[in-house]
């Protein structure tokens, strides 16, 4: 018999997590879907249920330790040992620079970037025990390219992808790999909210017509990447930058 691997999908009621979760259950691993929504992970790990997957889920603020730590300890409860991590939960805003008040500020830079910290440290420890582990975090194109009004956020998600690099190195030795996703334009309500706020400088539609390959991501294609990286056979990518944007940023 084989032994379930556990993975962990923070923000993985909506969007991308959610596909990340779905695609993460048919591959074998028994899916914790963590949100700070419970009842979105509640429809996400039904879902899962029903197609015959092992999911279940978990409500916690990635921005708060002590909710992370204690969220951790009933995944392990109901799994087992934590081998995966997708820090994908994450918030964003449009503002000019100088409105960037502190406790916007304050808000995207705790959940994006110091919420995949303390669930780096929560879990971390279970990989190692394991000698093998994957983390995957979910950074942006727009920490790659820039992105005016977005300062806080592309700050945040920046500071993603060097904690990506950094921990990759620390971690190589031990059999984890850390890898970062910056996904560009993808179908999501965090897409189609920006959109109907008029802060995307056109419609969806528009915007797709000038990606080179003429649509917007689906979360599913960002899931197909997390799935390849979280497999045995990904075990020499580590500390990569691998882009899922329709060739939007090369
Ligand atoms: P989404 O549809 O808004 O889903 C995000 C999920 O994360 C929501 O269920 C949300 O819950 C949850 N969440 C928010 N804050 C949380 C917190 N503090 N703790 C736990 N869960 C929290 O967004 P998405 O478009 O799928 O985005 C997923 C990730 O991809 C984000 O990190 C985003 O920055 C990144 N990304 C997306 C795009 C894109 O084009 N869509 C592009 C680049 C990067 P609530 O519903 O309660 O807020």
């Amino acid at each position: 018999m084989t032994t379930r691997r556990t993975a962990v999908v923070t923000g993985g009621g909506s969007g991308i997590g959610r596909a990340c979760a779905v695609r993460l259950a048919a591959d074998g691993f028994a899916v914790a879907v963590l949100d700070l929504n419970e009842d979105a992970a509640i429809r996400v790990a039904k879902e899962i249920a029903e197609a015959g997957h092992v999911a279940a889920a978990f409500r916690a603020d990635v921005g708060e330790r002590a909710a992370v730590n204690a969220a951790m300890d009933a995944v392990r409860q109901a799994f087992g040992p934590i081998q995966v991590l997708v820090n994908n939960a994450g918030v964003t805003g449009t503002h000019a620079f100088m409105k960037i008040t502190d406790e916007l500020w304050d808000r995207i830079i705790r959940v994006n970037l110091t919420g995949a910290f303390y669930c780096c440290q929560a879990v971390v420890p279970d990989m190692v025990a394991a000698g093998w582990g994957r983390i995957v975090n979910i950074s942006s194109s727009s920490a790659q390219g820039g992105q005016p009004f977005m300062v806080h956020y592309v700050s945040s998600k920046a500071g993603l992808i060097g904690l990506t690099k950094a921990l990759a190195l620390e971690l190589g030795p031990r059999g984890i790999t850390v890898n970062t996703i910056p996904p560009g334009f993808v179908d999501t309500p965090m897409l189609r909210d920006a959109e109907g706020r008029g802060h995307l400088g056109g419609s969806v539609d528009e915007h797709a017509q000038r990606t080179p390959v003429r649509r917007p991501g689906r979360p599913e294609d960002i899931a197909a990447a997390c799935s390849f990286l979280c497999r045995d056979e990904a075990g020499y990518i580590t500390g990569q930058i691998i882009g899922v944007n329709g060739g939007r940023n090369t």
